[in-house]
């Protein structure tokens, strides 16, 4: 029964709910080296906890999907990730807003996963285990291979946002007009999927 099932919002995790601090002080053609975000570094972006709070009064779950190559690098181990997102929402708790569950790739690029953005391998888990229609979800991210994941999951829309992360860069390395929405963050993506709600 599809009434059983509920909506997600999928939300890539660093740009989306998170800061991308590696990118602090560059500009669009710079060259970047991808840090792994420590407990410490987790800036949780302005008006992100808002957003979730609004996002479970209209009946969607919130789904982190995020790549951390790391972990299957080896830079890192899955416990101290793990760590990382329950942080997240402890920090998240004390404005009243949560993420519901992390899902994560954990595999480098090169291991050819099925689970990798752009891939729908964690999306498809989510909602298996979590009971998602994903006909009625959206995604929000900041790269083109969230936007990529999200259609090939057969999410509803798949937004990009231009704060916090890698929005701009996206943005600036088409060689046309974005044929995806843009908001400037989650705040304003959930603003337009709820309006007329
Ligand atoms: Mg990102
Ligand atoms: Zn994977």
């Amino acid at each position: 029964m599809t009434s059983q099932l509920r909506p997600a919002f999928f939300l890539d995790r660093d740009g989306v709910v998170i800061k991308v601090r590696y990118l602090e002080g560059l500009g669009p053609a710079d060259a970047v080296v991808p840090r792994f975000v420590t407990i410490p570094q987790v800036i949780v972006l302005p008006g992100v906890a808002a957003a979730l709070r609004s996002i479970h009064e209209h009946g969607f779950l919130a789904v982190v999907v995020t790549n951390q190559g790391y972990v299957g690098r080896g830079v890192v181990t899955q416990a101290e990730l793990d760590a990382v997102h329950e942080h997240i929402n402890a920090e998240l708790a004390e404005a009243g807003a949560h993420i519901d569950r992390f899902y994560v790739c954990p595999h480098p690029a090169a291991a050819e996963c099925d689970c990798r953005k752009p891939k729908p391998g964690l999306f498809l888990r989510a909602a298996r285990e979590l009971g998602i229609d994903l006909g009625r979800s959206v995604m929000v991210g900041d790269r083109l291979s969230d936007i990529a994941a999200g259609r090939n999951s057969g999410c509803r829309q798949s937004f990009l946002v231009r704060e916090g992360g890698w929005g701009e860069r996206t943005l600036a390395e088409l060689a046309e007009p974005p044929d995806f929405p843009v908001c400037a963050d989650l705040a304003e993506v959930a603003r337009q999927v709820f309006s007329g709600r």
